[in-house]
């Protein structure tokens, strides 16, 4: 897979990708980064990526035609032929769709992803019009520049790809999982993560058992795999409640996570009437 990113600021990029799963995935060819200085496609004295907005206000905008040369050297099917399954251009952009877990699943599968990072006020609107499939957001905040949120896209789309964790379950059984719960044989050992049905990840724990007065819970260490299984699920759904109750709504239950949340609901009350 192979991923272009247009910007002002390529050296931002020298050490992100540097580390970790992404640094081996590119050493064995997994994936490609490609990194394009915006200024090498002007054409002015002064290499001037950006101009005044039209109709007044604060700020400066990044012009279009350096973006628009940018995009054509990188030879990609011009927009309107182009099958963003295959290949696909992206706006980084405060107002885009959010970015989840479910666009990083889809976006694996792209063979190409080209990448504009905006910067200043944003990016002249017919970037997004003339060479953009998507525009996305990489949360409810605004940052002060694109980079950050394509090192984000390109961190969670690469760790999916086939080959590029350890064991290909992983990502399978994370926090924001598949939106199935699939069966885990049940006499085998629990796996390491288990999010799945679009809930978040359970607590994990390693050693030493005892640190500073806390401890590990007792269940962990019990050796039986159904105890540690329902455990862990029950508190995946319990951070979910607490952190991010939202996803409740869509995620994939069965009849015992109902059952658990009615007991994590009954648990908080009876801790909230103690306190009181
Ligand atoms: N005026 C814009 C913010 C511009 S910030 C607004 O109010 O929405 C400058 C650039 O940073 C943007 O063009 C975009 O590329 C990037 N950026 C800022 N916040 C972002 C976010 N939450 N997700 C992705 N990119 C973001």
């Amino acid at each position: 897979m192979r991923f272009d990113l247009i910007t002002i600021f390529p050296d931002f990029f020298s050490s992100v990708f540097e580390y970790g799963i992404l640094k081996r995935a590119r050493a064995t060819g997994l994936v490609e980064i490609a990194t394009h200085d915006l200024r090498t496609f002007t054409h002015d004295r002064h290499r001037t990526v950006d101009d005044r907005p039209f109709g007044g206000g604060e700020g400066m905008v990044l012009k279009l035609q350096p973006i628009y040369d940018a995009v054509s050297l990188l030879k990609i099917t011009q927009k309107g032929e182009r099958d963003p399954q295959r290949e696909t251009v992206i706006l980084l952009s405060a107002q885009g769709q959010p970015f989840t877990q479910a666009i990083a699943q889809e976006l694996s599968a792209v063979e190409r992803v080209i990448l504009i990072c905006g910067r200043y006020e944003g990016v002249d609107e017919r970037v997004s019009e003339l060479l953009c499939d998507r525009e996305l957001s990489i949360g409810d905040y605004v940052l002060s520049g694109g980079e950050l949120g394509a090192a984000v896209i390109v961190d969670a789309i690469a760790r999916l790809l086939p080959g590029a964790l350890g064991h290909p379950d992983s990502s399978r059984f994370e926090s924001f999982g598949a939106h199935e719960i699939e069966e885990e044989e049940a006499d085998g050992p629990p796996r390491t993560t288990h999010g799945a049905g679009g809930i978040l990840d359970y607590p994990h724990y390693t050693r030493p058992a005892e640190f500073q007065g806390t401890v590990v819970p007792e269940v962990l260490q019990s050796g039986d795999h159904s105890a540690i299984r329902l455990w862990r699920r029950k508190m995946a759904l319990r951070k979910t409640l607490e952190n991010r109750p939202d996803l409740l709504k869509t995620a994939a239950l069965n009849d015992q996570d109902r059952r658990l949340l009615r007991e994590i609901e009954r648990e908080r009350q009876t801790s909230s009437k103690e306190i009181l």
